[in-house]
């Protein structure tokens, strides 16, 4: 059994995060690949270190004054390194790091030093190999993602490595220039990893107990999701709720691998399993609810426009036209809706309804804003009669108006649209018929 496990920023953030990581880790000796984060936030008003190597790049390569920054960087190690009373001394590392920002060796290069040294650190705590992600994960000249090279190096340098430390974050191009992934990246690290040495478990260890039903802001304390399927994820995911980076999904689903998101802060808890496929029974109907606010509709009316072949091409010729993505188009016989974000809309709107207007001539054109859509996800919704009944009902008694229905052909999901307003009031509504009445 191999184990690939990713620790994020807040669970190293201490020498007391590293102990509870250690624990983890020895308690369970098929937990082989070690990932780490940088050091993120101790509490609310701290700093995540990566953010203040992108302050101290700044400055050190403008010529500005970068010290004091750099010394509170080596200060948040030396403090993991005491408190794990560690034999190990950074200077030299940090010599050479302040050296390279000042010849303006790049941002990536200077993000990427949060993680190299977080794993230099756990290398040493744990008494694992370090392999150093530059040496074994392939960017192009580019800046794009080589998948293919990182597969087989990783593969082929992790084979005769029993234990091994590999920083997140970040690798290099062949000629060694460090390139990282976008913020959050370790989590994709971690997926490639697993990928390259064919794990039986991705664990991605975080400061929450999995994914939970529902945003805790607007619910109190939502029930944990034990076992999501990546397509359900990939809906929710789409809506906000997030965990886990995007792109640290695709590595891991095309071997079949799950993911397992744990709590450091609580290792008892069994966290989510985000699976290709699976037998088990959802515990309740619905697997999430996810949702935005901010969006607009733009309505178009045109009678007999169900038997103008082109119709819809035409109109979102418009908004391709302008770069705007549409999201969603429910569609009645002589009306066509399409659902656009706000903010990407509202610059070139009226260029949009003139566009509109010229190319299919509608009768009028309408438009509404300050909407929320909400997504129902749930695999176990496929199999059960009623489900939407009940989100409307739950939504009628909430005194909501559903400005939009939408449900997918995958019935995976529900999609309502909502005014911005009584966003909050239908997430509770729904929560309340699916998880609150069936628990
Ligand atoms: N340290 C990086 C960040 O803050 C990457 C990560 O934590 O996954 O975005």
């Amino acid at each position: 059994m191999k184990k690939v496990v990713k620790f994020g920023g807040s669970s190293l953030a201490s020498a007391k995060q590293f102990k509870k990581v250690g624990d983890i880790i020895r308690s369970d000796k098929s937990r082989r690949y070690v990932i780490p984060s940088a050091p993120g936030k101790r509490n609310d008003k701290d700093e995540k270190v990566t953010d203040m190597l992108y302050q101290c790049y700044e400055a050190a390569s403008t010529g500005g004054a970068y010290k004091k920054i750099l010394e509170k960087i080596k200060s948040r190690y030396e403090e993991i390194i005491d408190g794990l009373e560690l034999n190990l001394n950074l200077t030299h590392e940090f010599e050479t790091i302040e050296e390279n920002f000042v010849n303006k060796a790049g941002r990536d290069y200077a993000a990427s030093r949060g993680e190299y040294l977080n794993g230099l650190v756990m290398a040493e705590y744990l008494g694992f190999e370090f392999v150093d992600a530059a040496d074994v994960v392939f960017f192009h000249e580019d800046g794009s993602f080589d998948a293919e090279t990182t597969n087989r190096e990783l593969g082929e340098r992790l084979e005769s490595v029993e234990r091994a430390v590999i920083p997140g974050f970040y690798g290099a191009t062949a000629d060694g220039t460090v390139k990282t992934f976008s913020r959050g990246g370790s989590d994709v690290t971690g997926s490639l990893v697993a990928k390259a040495i064919h794990a039986d478990m991705y664990e991605n260890w975080t400061d929450v107990s999995g994914f939970l039903v529902a945003d805790p802001r607007i619910i109190k304390n939502p029930e944990v999701i034990e076992t999501i399927t990546y397509r359900e994820l990939r809906e929710l995911a789409y809506m906000g709720a997030s965990v886990l980076h995007e792109d640290a999904i695709f590595p891991v689903r095309k071997e079949g691998i799950p993911i397992n998101i744990r709590n450091t802060n609580k290792p008892e808890d069994k966290g989510t399993l985000i699976v290709e496929s699976t037998c088990r029974k959802p515990r309740y109907t619905i697997t999430g609810i996810a949702g935005k606010k901010g969006f607009c509709s733009i309505n178009i009316e045109k009678a007999m426009m169900n038997a103008e072949v082109g119709f819809g091409r035409k109109v979102l010729e418009v908004f391709e036209k302008y770069g705007i993505s549409f999201e969603h188009i429910p569609s009645g016989i002589d009306t066509m809706t399409v659902f656009v974000h706000q903010s990407e809309f509202e610059e070139y709107e009226q260029s949009v309804i003139a566009g509109i207007h010229r190319l299919v001539e509608p009768d009028f054109v309408e438009l509404e804003s300050d909407l929320a859509l909400i997504a129902v996800v749930g695999r176990g919704m496929k199999a059960t009669r009623g489900t939407a009944g009940r989100i409307f009902s739950a939504l009628a008694h909430a005194r909501i108006n559903v400005k939009m229905i939408d449900q997918g052909s995958s019935e995976l999901n529900i999609i309502i649209g909502v005014k911005n307003s009584d966003f909050e009031q239908a997430i509770k509504a729904i929560y309340d018929i699916f998880i609150t009445a069936e628990l």
